[in-house]
């Protein structure tokens, strides 16, 4: 029987509830911290106890996985905490495309593999005296919008990075990516691909909500003058929202580029879950700043379906349970090679 396995975070509730209701075996990797968190859901049959995450690559972990025949669902966590190099190691079969979550953590990859994508970005900048007009700047990899902040010209670029080295959030030796500072509506859209039916189907949309950038927003001018500190872009949690639906066909269509780009540019393709994350303008038109490779915690919110997948299934579907769904059939038909690697 095939289980689904998952690191104990980000959106490991979603993942292994929609794998129960597939009539799946669970089996979650848990930090001692958080056992007593976890074993308040019944649908999680086992819990696989470590001190940290980097456990996972232990030899003991891999065979527990290996004996359960468990695909491994990544998530956020397991790129935030271990490096390419540790995830493209990890022997137990990870759902979808392993070798695609470097293109994730690198922003050079990434933004190469945006642009083979013709996904409309906003520009970088490839040194602080070129700023001309307001940029974001950020850190390498997934850091969560943590330390990094807006500048307005070299001055200002210099001035922000230096307290923030100060504060010890950023290190004094660490390459920051600046990027054109993109207006408008944040949403991050999120998509499945099935290889197994060579289809893309659109999940939903969500909008992060980010401390301390938008606390920002909500005092008056005069006090934001006079505040000294750098404001960073921290996620802390996710809203809904729907799309205008003259704005879907773009959407299908930037999906479905973003698959064949990566079909070219790093085999076998995006398959599974992934989102393209960015802003709308004043004439609704999308600048994209950046993608993600897998399951985005944003998907928490639709744990009882989406309002785009009540389209397209007749039943309440979570992108956990349909991550099942496609493991669940690839095992059926002896395709599980094609939904892993
Ligand atoms: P994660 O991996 O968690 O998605 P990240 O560390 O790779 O995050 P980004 O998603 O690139 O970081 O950026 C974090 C936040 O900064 C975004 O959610 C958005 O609010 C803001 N942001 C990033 N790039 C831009 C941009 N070019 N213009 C406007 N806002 C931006």
């Amino acid at each position: 029987m095939t289980s689904i396995a998952t690191l104990g975070s980000h959106c490991s509730l979603q993942v292994l509830k929609g794998a129960k209701d597939e009539g799946l075996k669970t089996i979650l990797v848990c930090e001692k911290k958080r056992e007593k968190l976890y074993k308040r859901f019944p649908f999680i049959d086992e819990l696989i106890i470590v001190d940290s995450f980097k456990e996972v690559l232990d030899q003991k972990c891999q065979s527990i996985l290996e004996q359960n025949n468990a695909v491994l669902i990544p998530h956020g966590t397991l790129i935030a905490q271990m490096s390419s190099e540790e995830i493209e190691s990890i022997k137990t079969p990870i759902f979808g495309n392993k070798w695609i979550l470097r293109w994730e953590s690198d922003r050079g990859m990434k933004e190469k593999l945006m642009r083979e994508a013709n996904l409309p970005m906003p520009e970088p900048v490839s040194s602080p005296k070129d700023i001309k007009n307001l940029v974001i700047v950020k850190r390498q990899g997934a850091a969560g919008g943590k330390g990094y902040f807006m500048a307005a010209n070299e001055k200002d670029y210099n001035t922000k990075r230096d307290q923030l080295i100060s504060e010890g959030i950023i290190s004094k030796d660490e390459t920051l990516y600046i990027q054109e500072y993109a207006a408008g509506v944040l949403a991050y859209l999120q998509f499945f691909y099935s290889p197994l039916k060579e289809e893309l189907e659109f999940f939903g949309a969500d909008q992060r909500h980010e401390s301390d950038i938008e606390g920002l927003a909500r005092i008056p001018s005069e006090q934001q003058l006079k505040s000294a500190k750098v404001p960073s872009f921290n996620v802390i949690g996710n809203s809904p929202l729907v799309l205008r639906e003259s704005l879907l066909e773009q959407v299908y269509e930037m999906g479905e580029n973003f698959v064949e780009a990566a079909k070219r540019m790093v085999s076998p393709g995006m398959n599974g879950p992934f989102c393209i994350e960015g802003v709308y303008d004043e004439n609704a038109k999308f600048k994209s700043f950046e993608f993600s490779a897998r399951i985005v915690a944003g998907s928490n919110i639709y744990m009882d379906g989406s309002p785009y997948y009540s389209l397209l299934y007749n039943e309440q579907m979570s992108m956990g349970k349909r991550i099942a769904r496609e493991v669940k059939t690839a095992a059926e038909t002896n395709q599980l090679d094609k939904v892993t690697t």
